[in-house]
């Protein structure tokens, strides 16, 4: 009998935020390096989970504990950057360490019978060691083969094809049992792209910076963490400098990490990159296919892919020689993951970037509050591009006063005027609506009846084209009604607009031109992006409508006019950062225009022309209007100079729900008592009280100090998750929260 077992502690995903621990298993010698998965028996179940410590010690009886079945790695799927950062959200987003590393996996190695992906790698025979070169005299192509495994030894099939040697003539090889073939998993990265000199490195001459982008590059360390916020307007040349700092990273022998925007990574994107340099640039995103995902993952793994770009998910690839990490468009929404584990890319990026001692670059045109006010205190070195790079110019701002005025479908005749007048120069605009569908509503005007979703409290949507009710809460959808289905009058009516009606409008309106509809539904279709851009590029006059899907990654140098439709959706939102959004949304979506030789008009609709913050941003810009919502949320004590977190629950039965809530609220207050440090409201109901037959309430906590967050957030979950109410109600705890509904 041994005297000193081998424990392992195992990260489970299980919603018990606690290590498992399991004996070896059987027959197994050697101990897995943290890291590495194992099968377990869990319950009835088995599970994969990830080793995190071994050690000869339990805190449970040993004659307790089960040996593990499985040793599924020999060697770390996690580099040690991204085990801490799993470590780290685990604990700052509450949420159990098993889910946190499995969750950060590629799909196909969460499962047990998942391994990485292997190549083929070619070897010379004993019979092909001890050929004569003169055996080959008629076949100079399988002696190049030959003579090329005779120098290098066993070599992979992807570095022999890349030296010229044809597949054929290596199976020709194995035919004649000279040389064989063997699939391996790869470990290290290959040699030759190791060290690379920079005439190697780059495949095009970058460009000579300008002045400001010069003194930004300048401002750039390497050597050691740091963050800089990369603020310039769109299209100053801000890829530019990514480019540039990456050629050093790379240079260094290193790996750069460029996270970018779900709808932001358009091809055009990592076409860039890949027309820069000479070494593997990869993506990891969720519209790379599973088996892609998996290889691209592991190229990233072993250091081969040396820039890899990808949306969210990939601030926990394992890269084990990272030297930067680069946050575009660091302000969107959609780094931070809405459900499950709710964690902020950009948050994690920057720990991930502390913890490796490396710099990070955040960049943007219309940073987030909480970086720009890292950037005024100084925690981040504030970087300014004010000019756009080739000398286009910014566009000019107007606001269309919308009360009292005709409109045709939500757009006001000096709108449509603005329209023709551009698309009769010879020029292109785009029309911009944050709504997309028909019309929001369906009513009745008889009787007021108006179609909502059975199962939220919310309207449905009047969708045209395919023709259908869809309610965008819950996806729910049905046929439209002919007659009101509650005083049978025979007509109804769509109410408001959404960008299929604004279509339709501009279309008849602007028959002569083509019309292009953005939008989630229109570009479904696989072709649809490319007909678009060969549409826009072509620089012929067209009218393009959509929504935030416009405002994101794409470059449109010939429009010249943009039309905001509906500029109140923000500025009268109930979400704290409605106005932020509608600020961020207004100057991203004019950054598309006019990036060449025209310069651009913006002209925005609102029902409010004169609030102070529309015309601050139109007056004196983003900077200034992000510095007066900065003094408002000082004021408000909101974030960035609080730290809050929403506990969440939501139930068939709303009792359950609030009474989870109401015991929350009591737990956290016993924790902390409410003081100028601590604040909670709650149990509220949420925007949007019912949701897909779920009633929906939310506790709100704000705390001066994260770490009084921290503390009272941790001994909450661990009480919740011990009441028996929790097992029956949803909930969850979003910390910095972003969206509030
Ligand atoms: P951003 O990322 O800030 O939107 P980009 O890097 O895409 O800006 O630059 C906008 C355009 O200006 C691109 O076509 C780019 O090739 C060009 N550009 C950037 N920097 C320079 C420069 N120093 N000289 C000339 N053109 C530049
Ligand atoms: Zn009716
Ligand atoms: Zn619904």
């Amino acid at each position: 009998m041994s005297v000193n077992p081998t424990i392992l502690h195992v990260a489970l995903p299980t919603p018990l935020n606690r290590l498992f621990d399991y004996l070896l298993p059987v027959g197994a010698e050697n101990a897995p390096p943290a890291g590495c998965r194992v099968l377990v028996p869990f319950g009835h179940q088995q599970k994969v989970g990830v080793v995190m410590a071994v050690s000869g010690q339990s805190s449970y009886p040993l004659d307790k504990l089960k040996p593990a079945l499985t040793l599924l790695d020999s060697e770390p799927l996690f580099c040690q950057g991204a085990l801490s950062l799993c470590q780290f959200a685990a604990q700052y987003y509450h949420y159990p360490l098993g889910e946190v590393l499995i969750g950060a996996l590629p799909q196909k190695l969460r499962e047990a019978d998942g391994t990485l992906p292997t190549c083929n790698q070619w070897q010379l025979t004993r019979e092909g060691l001890g050929l004569n070169p003169k055996s080959f005299k008629r076949s100079p192509k399988q002696l190049a083969a030959w003579q090329a495994l005779l120098d290098a030894g066993p070599t992979l099939e992807a570095q022999l094809i890349a030296t010229g040697i044809e597949r054929s003539s290596l199976k020709k090889l194995e035919e004649k049992a000279f040389a064989e073939c063997q699939a391996i998993t790869v470990k290290r990265a290959t040699a030759s792209t190791e060290q690379l000199l920079t005439e190697q490195l780059l495949k095009e001459t970058p460009k000579d910076l300008n002045a400001e982008q010069q003194s930004a590059f300048d401002a750039l360390r390497f050597h050691r963490f740091h963050c800089y916020l990369l603020d310039g307007v769109t299209g100053s040349g801000k890829t530019e400098i990514y480019l540039q700092a990456i050629s050093r990273v790379l240079q260094a022998g290193m790996q750069a990490l460029v996270l970018v925007p779900e709808i932001g990574l358009t091809p055009q994107t990592v076409e860039r990159f890949r027309a820069r340099f000479n070494v593997p640039v990869t993506e990891l995103h969720s519209n790379v296919a599973k088996g892609a995902r998996l290889e691209n993952w592991h190229q990233a793994s072993i250091g081969e892919a040396r820039i890899v770009i990808g949306t969210r998910l990939a601030v926990f690839a394992s890269l084990p020689k990272l030297g930067m990490i680069i946050v575009d468009e660091e302000h969107d929404l959609s780094f931070k993951q809405q459900d499950g584990l709710r964690y902020n890319a950009r948050d994690l990026a920057i720990v991930r970037a502390k913890n490796a001692n490396i710099p990070l670059i955040l960049g943007s045109a219309t940073p987030s509050l909480e970086s720009l006010n890292h950037a005024l205190n100084e925690r981040y070195t504030h970087l300014r591009l004010r000019e756009r790079a080739g000398g286009a110019k910014p566009p000019a701002y107007q606001v269309v006063d919308m009360r009292g005025q005709e409109t045709s479908a939500g757009l006001s005749q000096f709108a449509l005027e603005a329209i023709g007048q551009t698309l009769g120069r010879g020029e292109q605009a785009l029309v911009f609506l944050n709504r997309r569908g028909f019309a929001p509503s369906l009513i009745c005007q008889s009787c007021g009846w108006s179609a909502a979703c059975h199962a939220c409290d919310a309207r449905m949507t009047l969708h045209n084209s395919p023709y259908k009710l869809h309610c965008h809460h819950c996806g729910s959808e049905n046929y439209p009604p002919k007659h009101c289905p509650s005083c049978f009058a025979p007509q109804l009516t769509a109410l408001g607009q959404g960008t299929e009606r604004a279509e339709e409008t501009l279309a008849q309106a602007f028959s002569n031109y083509p019309v292009l509809r953005v939008d989630q539904d229109s570009m479904q279709r696989k072709s649809a992006m490319a007909e678009l851009n060969n549409t826009v590029n072509s620089g012929k006059p067209c009218l393009l409508v959509g929504t935030q899907m416009l405002a994101k990654g794409h470059h449109f140098p010939k429009v010249t006019l943009v039309v905001i439709m509906d500029a109140d959706q923000g500025l009268l939102s109930g979400d704290f950062r409605g106005i932020e959004r509608m600020g961020q949304l207004v100057t991203q979506v004019a950054g598309r225009a006019g990036r060449e030789e025209a310069a651009g008009t913006v002209l925005i609709q609102s029902f409010r022309p004169d609030h102070p913050m529309l015309q601050c941003l139109i007056h004196q810009g983003y900077g200034p209007f992000a510095s007066a919502l900065l003094q408002e949320r000082q004021q408000a004590k909101m974030p960035p100079f609080s730290a809050m977190a929403l506990v969440r629950a939501e139930c068939k039965r709303p009792e359950n729900a609030k009474a989870l809530l109401t015991k929350a609220a009591q737990i956290a207050r016993s924790l902390c008592p409410p003081s100028q440090h601590a604040g909670y409201i709650g149990p509220i109901p949420a925007f949007l009280e019912r949701r897909n037959e779920r009633f929906r309430y939310q506790l709100q906590m704000v705390f001066s100090h994260r770490q009084e967050r921290g503390r009272v957030l941790n001994e909450l979950a661990t009480a919740l998750e011990a009441l028996p109410l929790a097992k029956r109600v949803r909930w969850s705890i979003d910390v910095d929260p972003q969206d509030m509904s």
